[in-house]
């Protein structure tokens, strides 16, 4: 077979409108595009979507000549379908996503099922395998349950009884792989339900296409193409099988390549290119297969990300994305739906409250010796628990003011006056009782943005969080960088400080740095700090080395070291470093 890269292998989706309206020529024509650009491993033919099944002897054809280039050919379905006889009329679905409910939509399903897996060993569902529907059958089939709950338990027999069982009884050996979709926060609210999948689908696969944060309807972070991946891959370890990202609405092509890069670095064995008639003569494409080269290089020895450990429950929102806007301030984050009990800090934001036992886990991790970070959205729905277990005697007032000056009281003088208002909540605390590593003030009111309290051998800081979580990336740096001191271990040793950036941290001790491309396009001097007594940073791809700089400071009445190097970067550039 092909093998165009070491670390990944480089995947097309061909959707069933497409499948069906090849010709040879045309399928010659696009495969040596493909080929040429970006270079192909492996596809996903699909066998069905909304009104369209395509016919055996198309997929035959599609399957052999791809196979005779060495292309590996899986199966793909659709789960969506238009109004056909037999099926209840008039109901409001979705993207003609299913009524699980009704029997004749059920019936169908469990064909298409079936019939993919009689020709294919392994069969991925797009992300339509969702379902909203509030039909007046449902209603009555959901009872006095919440929609949750209904659609937990719907979705549960759909995956073991409609889709897995049906499939794997004409076929034993088929693989069946769910891809769940972009918007984690949501999952549970139309019936993604990971947690209880994991034991019916064999892989899973993970959306990381991030699209234009700013004008697309879901306004996604760029780093979910990484973080969201890592989630997943702590989700169902080892089982996740790749990243899948698209061409629309990334409006240039550094945004269409960043969704790429973010989905290799975060160790994806499959790079999912959706979709195949998309990428045919588009610039798109011509960049990719060389950006693939160079991240394949880079990740060679590299072994599995590491960063933060950031607690999101299964079926939990609150605060959404909000760690993906930390990892884009220079902090490696691993989110992970698995309480990190064993890591020695950890982060919590409001969607940690999914579990209805984290305060109890998080008592028991401090006393024990933890430092946890928790955010005001944490505070603001759990601060009673926490004060009864004497975690802290902080509260949010409710008021909002906006800080135009931050003063890092460790460094005695560490004023930063003038910036422009950003509205932070009011957080009071007992004097003397905890201690605030960070104030934001303007007039003469400040209050803390970052507040630490001792409880057992361990830590817990409050972070507040802006109203427009966004203006995280409008703090100076220097603020920025009290909290992610905070945060840091032996294993997580290092940070960078600078605008739109993120680091991507290895087993190895190696780093990729990259910033995005955002706003105004300039190089940036940034700083590379760390922990650990080192003598230089090596960029390994230019081989330029970094002199580093010893920096003391008072940190929370301790004196702190760290290494610091200096180095100007260029947004669109990939870096791989190392300490010396
Ligand atoms: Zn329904």
């Amino acid at each position: 077979m092909n093998a165009h890269y070491r670390n990944f292998k480089t995947v097309v989706y061909i959707p069933a409108q497409i499948a069906e309206a090849f010709d040879e020529d045309k399928l010659r024509y696009d495969y040596e595009f493909i080929e040429k650009y970006i270079g192909l491993d492996k596809v996903y033919l699909e066998t069905h979507r909304g009104d369209c099944d395509v016919e055996d002897a198309q997929l035959k054809m599609i399957k052999d000549y791809l196979e005779s280039k060495g292309v590996i050919v899986s199966g793909g379905i659709t789960t969506t379908l238009d109004d056909f006889d037999g099926a209840e009329k008039g109901k409001r679905r979705l993207f003609g996503t299913l009524c699980y409910t009704d029997p004749a939509m059920r019936d169908r399903i469990k064909e298409i099922s079936e019939r993919a897996a009689s020709i294919f060993d392994e069969v991925i569902l797009d992300d339509f395998y969702f379902t909203n529907c509030t039909c007046e059958r449902c209603i009555k089939e959901k009872g006095d349950r919440d929609w949750v709950t209904f659609r937990r338990e719907l979705m549960k027999d759909v995956s073991a009884n409609l889709i897995v069982g049906p499939a794997k009884a004409v076929n034993p050996k088929v693989k069946m792989v769910i891809k769940y979709p972009n918007w984690r926060e949501s999952y549970h609210f139309a019936g993604y339900v990971p947690e209880i999948q994991d034991e019916i689908f064999d892989a899973t696969y993970i959306g990381t296409e991030t699209r234009s944060p700013a004008y697309t309807d879901q306004h996604l972070p760029e780093y979910l193409s990484y973080s969201l991946a890592r989630f997943m891959d702590n989700a169902w370890p080892g089982r996740c099988g790749g990243g899948w990202f698209d061409t629309y609405q990334c409006y240039s092509i550094d945004r269409y390549l960043e969704q790429a890069y973010l989905t290799a670095f975060a160790g994806m064995k499959e790079m999912m290119h959706f979709m195949w008639s998309d990428l045919i003569d588009n610039p798109f494409s011509c960049a990719m297969g060389l950006q693939l080269s160079k991240i394949d290089k880079m990740l060679d020895g590299a072994g599995s990300p590491k960063g933060i450990p950031v607690y999101i429950p299964h079926a939990a929102s609150g605060e959404n994305h909000l760690e993906m806007r930390l990892g884009m301030l220079g902090m490696p984050m691993e989110p992970t739906p698995v309480f990190p009990a064993g890591e020695r800090k950890i982060l919590l934001t409001e969607s940690a409250l999914g579990d209805e036992d984290v305060v109890s886990k998080l008592v028991k991790f401090v006393e024990e010796g933890g430092d946890a970070v928790v955010t005001s959205g944490f505070l603001r729905e759990a601060g009673d628990d926490l004060r009864k277990a004497g975690l802290t005697e902080a509260r949010l007032t409710g008021r909002r003011y906006a800080v135009t000056r931050y003063d890092i009281t460790g460094d005695f003088a560490g004023y930063i006056t003038d910036r422009d208002p950003i509205l932070f909540p009011e957080l009071v605390h007992g004097n003397n009782d905890s201690w605030s590593l960070l104030n934001g003030g303007d007039g003469d009111l400040h209050c803390s943005l970052f507040l630490r309290s001792t409880y057992g051998k361990g830590r817990l800081y409050i972070m507040a969080v802006p109203d427009n979580d966004a203006d995280l990336y409008k703090l100076p740096k220097s603020a920025v960088d009290v909290i992610k001191r905070a945060l840091l271990t032996e294993k997580n040793d290092t940070y960078v400080s600078g605008r739109d950036m993120s680091m991507f941290t290895y087993e190895d001790g190696s780093m990729i740095m990259y910033r995005y491309i955002k706003g105004e396009v300039k190089p940036e001097r940034i700083t590379i700090h760390t922990t650990k007594e080192v003598s230089a940073l090596i960029e390994e791809t230019s081989g330029r080395k970094f002199p580093v700089r010893k920096v003391e400071f008072m940190e929370d009445f301790e004196k702190a070291t760290e290494y610091v190097a200096e180095a100007v970067i260029v947004p669109g550039i990939m870096y791989k470093c190392r300490w010396e």
